[in-house]
Parts: C-alpha cells; sequence; structure tokens
C-alpha cells in the first residue's frame, strides 16, 4: 500500500532541464535526474487507486502504482522486476514516452500528475548501476528460428521476448547500427545512443544475432528468409514521408526532415564526418514545416548547429492552454506544449499553409504563406484562406516534418506480396499475423507512424502470437 496521505504532503518536482545556453552547445541528453530521496518521496505522492488509470492508459500495461510504492519504500529491485515484466526497454520509454498516464492520473484531476516517467527511468538506470541487468540466457533452446526484419523498438522488443522464450532469433537491419528511429530519428539530446548500444549489448549476451547492414529484399530476398526460418516478423517501420508537393519543390535547400536528422545523428555516431554532412542549418534561416515532434526534433538540432534564425510553422491551429470540454480527463490533453527544443529558441506560427517555394534560380530563398482559418461546416472542419495574409518567410534551408504515410513500398514489401491496409500499412489479422502464412508484423508498418511505447507493446504482443504459433503442435 502506497503512503496514501503522501500527495498531501509532497509537491511535484522534475527533474528539470541542463540549462539553456549550455545544453545547445552540444548533443548531449537535456534531461537531468533527480537523487534518489527525492525520487522516492515523488513516488509516495501516488494514492494508489483502486482504478488505477494511469494502468489504463499505458500501451504497455506498466504496473504503475505498483513500483511506485516499491519504489517509495525504497525497494528499488523489486521496484525494477514488476517495472521489468510489462516493458522490455524502460530505460527508453522513460526518457522520450509523451507519458499518456500522467495525463490520466487521478491526481491531474485536482493536483499535479505524479512524476510517472521520471520515476521509470529513474528506477531502470538504478537497476544498471546496480548491476541487475544482465544477459541471462534461455535456459534451454526450442530449436525454432525465427528472422525479425528491422530494429526499431518493435522489431528489438520481438525479437527480445521471442529469444527470451528459447527460440533461435536473427534481428536484420538495413542501417549501420540497430535501433530504428532511435537510433538515427530521434536526436541524442533526447536519447543518448548509449542507451540503445547498453541494451543491445545485454540482448547479443542473451544469444540474439543482429545482422545490421543487411536490406532485406534486397541483399536477401524475402522468399529466402521465408523459406529459412520457421516464422518471420517484419517490423519496418512507416519511414515513407509525406511530402509537400507544391510549385518550387524541387529547390536547392528543401529537404525531408528525416535526411536532416539521419545525417545529424550519424555525424554524432561518427558514422560520417561533420564536413560529409550536406545538410546542415549554420549560418542559415531555417523553416520548419510541420509543428509535431519530427519538427521539433528539427528545431533542436538546427539551434544546435548555429543558424541565423529558426521558424516552425504548422497548418492547424494553435491548441488551447488548458482541456476543453470535448477532451476531459483521463484522455491524453490536447493543450499548447512547448518542446525543450522550441524553448531554445525558434519562432512558432500556426495557421499558416504554404503555397509555393520560392528561389532566385535554383536555391531556394524562402516560402510564400498565407493565414488560414478553420470553419466547422457540415460536420468538418474546413480550412479557409485568409485575404491579404500572403507573405514569403524567408529560409535557405527547409524542412519539411510533416509526418509519415505509410511504410516504404521497396521491393522488398512489393516482392513478398504481402497483402496491405486501404492506408498502405502491412494489413494483420488479430493475431499479428499477415495474409503470408508464418509471417507475422508489428508496429509503425502495421499502425502507421505512431510513439515508442505503442512500437513496444506491438513487438511484445506479435511475439507471443508467434510464439504460440511455433509451439503448435
Ligand atoms: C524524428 C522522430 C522523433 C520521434 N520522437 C519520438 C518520441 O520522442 N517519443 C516517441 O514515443 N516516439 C517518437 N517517434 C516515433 C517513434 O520513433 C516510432 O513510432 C517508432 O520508432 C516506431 O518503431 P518501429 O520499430 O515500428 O519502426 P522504426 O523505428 O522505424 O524501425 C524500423 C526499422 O526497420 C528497418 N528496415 C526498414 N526496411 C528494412 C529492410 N528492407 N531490411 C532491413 N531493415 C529494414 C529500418 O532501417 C528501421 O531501423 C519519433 C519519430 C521520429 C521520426
Ligand atoms: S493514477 Fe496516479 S495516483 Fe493513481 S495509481 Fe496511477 S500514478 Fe498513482
Amino acid at each position: 500500500m502506497a503512503d496514501i496521505t503522501g500527495f498531501l504532503k509532497i509537491k511535484r518536482k522534475e527533474a528539470g532541464n541542463r540549462p539553456l545556453h549550455q545544453r545547445i552547445c552540444d548533443f548531449s541528453e537535456v534531461e537531468q535526474v533527480l537523487n534518489s530521496e527525492d525520487r522516492m518521496l515523488q513516488a509516495s505522492r501516488c494514492m494508489d487507486c483502486g482504478i488505477p488509470y494511469c494502468h489504463w492508459s499505458c500501451p504497455v500495461d506498466n504496473l504503475i502504482p505498483e513500483w511506485n510504492d516499491l519504489l517509495q519504500q525504497g525497494n528499488w529491485r523489486k521496484a525494477f522486476e514488476r517495472l521489468n515484466a510489462t516493458n522490455n526497454f524502460p530505460e527508453v520509454t522513460g526518457r522520450i514516452c509523451p507519458a499518456s498516464c500522467e495525463h490520466a492520473c487521478v491526481l491531474n484531476i485536482i493536483e499535479e500528475p505524479v512524476t510517472i516517467r521520471e520515476n521509470e527511468v529513474a528506477i531502470t538506470e538504478r537497476a544498471f548501476a546496480e548491476g541487475y541487468i544482465k544477459p541471462v540466457p534461455p535456459v534451454k533452446r526450442t530449436g525454432k528460428k525465427v528472422a525479425v526484419i528491422g530494429s526499431g523498438p518493435a522489431g528489438m522488443a520481438a525479437a527480445d521476448l521471442l529469444n527470451k522464450a528459447g527460440h533461435m532469433v536473427t534481428l536484420f537491419e538495413k542501417d549501420e547500427k540497430a535501433g530504428g528511429l532511435l537510433r538515427f530519428g530521434i536526436p541524442d539530446f533526447k536519447l543518448s545512443k548509449s542507451v540503445i548500444d547498453r541494451r543491445l549489448d545485454i540482448m547479443l549476451g542473451e544469444g540474439l544475432i543482429l545482422k545490421t547492414g543487411v536490406r532485406i529484399g534486397n541483399d536477401i530476398s524475402i522468399k529466402d528468409i521465408i523459406e529459412q526460418n520457421d516464422a518471420v516478423c517484419i517490423a519496418v517501420g512507416a519511414g515513407h514521408p509525406r511530402d509537400l508537393a507544391i510549385e518550387g519543390r524541387e529547390f536547392i535547400g528543401i529537404h525531408f526532415a528525416m535526411d536532416f536528422l539521419a545525417a545529424q545523428n550519424r555525424v554524432n555516431a561518427g558514422i560520417i564526418s561533420a564536413s560529409d554532412n550536406q545538410i546542415v542549418a549554420e549560418g542559415k534561416k531555417v523553416l520548419v514545416i510541420g509543428g509535431g515532434d519530427t519538427g521539433s526534433d528539427c528545431v533542436g538540432t538546427s539551434i544546435r548547429q548555429k543558424p541565423v534564425s529558426v521558424t516552425q510553422i504548422e497548418i492547424l491551429p494553435k491548441p488551447p492552454l488548458s482541456r476543453t470540454p470535448d477532451n476531459p480527463w483521463p484522455y491524453f490533453s490536447k493543450t499548447l506544449k512547448t518542446s525543450t527544443s522550441q524553448e531554445e529558441g525558434c519562432e512558432r506560427l500556426w495557421n499558416i499553409s504554404t503555397l509555393r517555394f520560392v528561389s532566385d534560380g535554383k536555391i531556394t530563398r524562402g516560402a510564400e504563406v498565407e493565414e488560414v482559418n478553420w470553419e466547422y461546416t457540415d460536420g468538418k472542419f474546413v480550412m479557409k484562406p485568409v485575404p491579404g495574409t500572403r507573405r514569403v518567410i524567408e529560409a535557405d534551408l527547409i524542412l519539411l516534418a510533416l509526418g509519415f504515410v505509410h511504410p516504404v513500398l521497396d521491393e522488398f514489401i512489393s516482392e513478398s506480396g504481402v497483402e496491405l491496409d486501404p492506408r498502405k500499412n502491412i494489413k494483420v489479422n488479430r493475431n499479428q499475423a499477415t495474409s503470408i502464412h508464418k509471417v507475422f508484423a508489428a508496429g509503425d508498418t502495421v499502425s502507421g507512424a505512431s510513439l515508442v511505447v505503442n512500437a513496444i507493446a506491438s513487438g511484445r504482443k506479435t511475439a507471443v502470437e508467434i510464439d504460440k504459433f511455433l509451439r503448435l503442435p
């Protein structure tokens, strides 16, 4: 039982971030950590609710009140065991999850929520520091072989559980290193890549086989993969970016967000040199089109490259400061959020539509934009231009952060003949099985672009279904 009056005595206290002037000079993680005593006090704010809405809203079903209680007692090891029972990579979600659990926390109705996400990462970091996260290879192997294609959080979670279940798992990755968007999408200042390496070392120590730099469909055919394995899990993400097919799209200086972010992540990892990075914000006026998280990551990365200015535009209206009647607790609050990157110095504009890119020749010089209003007509919102508001936002680097539409439909997907859903994601049934016998799928490639925690949840679910399939008589 938690400290039932903890929330009356203790106020929410966050670890906070490194000072702005310091953090924009490097790519190290922005968020700091609380000392153990404060962390236990924060856990004591948990009310151990009869109906824990935190748990209800968590895609991996984290047993939040249970590990908060263990944490407030100082039983860090048991707290980690409860946490690890439902989440393969709490060191990742504890860093970068938008924490729907905190939005749903019952305390949120009248007070500030429990620091669930920070508690999660603190428990896990303590477990690593004290050495009780170590490789535990399966006692017995089943003799079954599984190929997991794609090493993002979905593929990693599926591979981890299947390996632990005793199957011989090979994780294939087309990039130089494993991790998917954790590695090459999400900037280091949100998630240090040493966190992924540390986890991969544990998984390799448990007997997982990792093959990087192998693109299925190109280096090995999907037909061969299916033939050589007892089951296959496709977890290739949803990497096809949404484009902006307007006049001037071909000008030099207009790039997809992922090309920009991946290049900087490769520089940080020493895979390419800074001088080989072709997409840099240094000395430039940067325009980020898209107001979401990927756009925000472009802002933070640009700022660290020392630009002249950064502007981020969004076509949708500015979100409200507090919940609206149609967005009540315990749902994720659709209110205005300011990321640490946006705090670091960018101009944010809403209700802005991009009409065309402008240039003096071949190189972009900016984008012509127009203000819009959203009017509710016939049951839907319709965008209406505001007359007389056209203007050019000057920019010599324009980053398109408009989201992703579906998996990259390259040779591998078409060669496999796997059935797609109407949005061109890979179609699965309730058992995560695709239209091809013994081929399953997980993560963004099934759901469309989503969140790390959803990818982990999907990878776990798929692993359970593959395990059941492999154990069929
Ligand atoms: C810039 C950015 C920032 C984000 N920030 C956050 C955040 O802060 N918090 C959050 O929760 N979510 C965030 N997300 C979303 C999150 O990263 C994704 O939802 C999640 O990574 C999806 O996991 P996945 O395993 O399904 O796919 P991915 O992570 O996309 O991994 C798929 C992997 O498959 C590999 N692959 C593809 N084709 C092949 C092939 N033919 N052969 C071999 N390998 C192949 C790819 O190289 C990749 O490594 C962010 C996304 C982006 C783009
Ligand atoms: S909803 Fe909040 S207070 Fe209630 S059990 Fe979950 S974390 Fe604790």
